[in-house]
């Protein structure tokens, strides 16, 4: 295992995600009910945009450096559970100190809810754990994230969101990814699901789409961020979110953000921000 989230937290793809969480967190809110979020690939929860890694690559500056000016009120209503995270987490302004999806989930839920947090790499699961341990609403593992679905789903609550959001860095990670997807709904068909895919090469994402197209899972949305042309070789040009069983008013919150975004990050006149339905919800 390679990959070290560190060295792209708060990149374009970082900013997409953890608006769109915020959002799915405030609907789960407008109930009493308890709820649980799980975080199957969690990452540290917090990374220092003045550290090493993200010096090294300087990411964040195609991201989170980019979200300082406002944007128009009606925008900036919707953003307001992701802008008090950044201001919780930067008492003395600014944006250095940079959330992961963890401290999104443990700075927005209420006492009533839970999360499990979950990562692989043994010394990322450490320092995850030294960071959350403390927080009685949070179980932390350091499993599979395919196992995690089986061994977890469904919660006690049986109302709640999965993120899964695996790096793609080896080969058969898609298949995962749909695995993680396909064994978590059939335990947990009510709850909302969240997948994070890059835009890379020449039909990535294209092909990941129509992948999760053809599981044949119903109410599945797709916001997609563009920051620049995708070709082979070219990197991270993109990512996109396929969100099953989204709450009522996500759709219509997403056409607002994602083209709002993509015109602050795109890159020159790059930016395409794109809110469809992959597969119909059931009549
Ligand atoms: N969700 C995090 C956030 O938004 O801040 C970023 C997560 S990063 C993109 C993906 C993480 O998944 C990495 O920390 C990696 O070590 C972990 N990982 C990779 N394969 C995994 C697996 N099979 N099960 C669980 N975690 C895995």
């Amino acid at each position: 295992m390679n990959y070290r989230h560190a060295f792209h937290a708060g990149n374009h793809a970082d900013v997409l995600k953890h608006i769109v969480m915020a959002r799915i967190i405030e609907h789960l809110k407008r109930k009493d009910k308890p709820f649980r979020v799980f975080d199957a690939h969690a990452g540290i929860g917090v990374y220092a945009l003045d550290g090493p890694e993200a010096q090294k690559t300087g990411e964040w500056q195609g991201g989170i450096a980019k979200m300082q000016a406002a944007f128009a009120p009606e925008i900036e209503a919707l953003l307001a559970p992701y802008r008090k995270v950044l201001a919780d987490l930067n008492p003395d302004g600014g944006f250095m100190c940079c959330p992961g999806s963890p401290e999104v989930i443990a700075r927005l839920l209420r006492p009533e809810d839970r999360f499990t947090l979950n990562e692989l790499h043994p010394d990322d699961y450490a320092l995850l754990r030294d960071r959350y341990y403390i927080d009685a609403r949070a179980g932390i593992t350091g499993i599979d994230a395919t196992v995690l679905m089986k061994a977890n789903l469904p919660p006690p609550e049986r109302r709640g969101l999965v993120l899964i959001d695996p790096p793609y860095e080896v080969k058969n990670e898609r298949e995962l990814a749909l695995d993680a997807l396909r064994f978590g709904i059939r335990r947990f068909a009510t709850g909302i699901f969240m997948i994070w895919y890059p835009v890379k090469g020449e039909d990535f994402a294209e092909q990941i789409c129509a992948a999760f197209q053809n599981l044949g899972i119903p109410a599945m949305l797709k916001a997609e961020l563009r920051v620049r042309e995708s070709f082979t070789g070219g990197g991270l040009a993109g990512s996109g979110l396929i969100i099953v069983n989204p709450p009522w008013g996500l759709e219509a919150e997403l056409k607002v953000i994602v083209p709002a975004l993509a015109t602050r990050l795109g890159i020159g006149t790059w930016g395409q921000g794109v809110v469809e339905w992959l597969t119909e919800a059931k009549a």
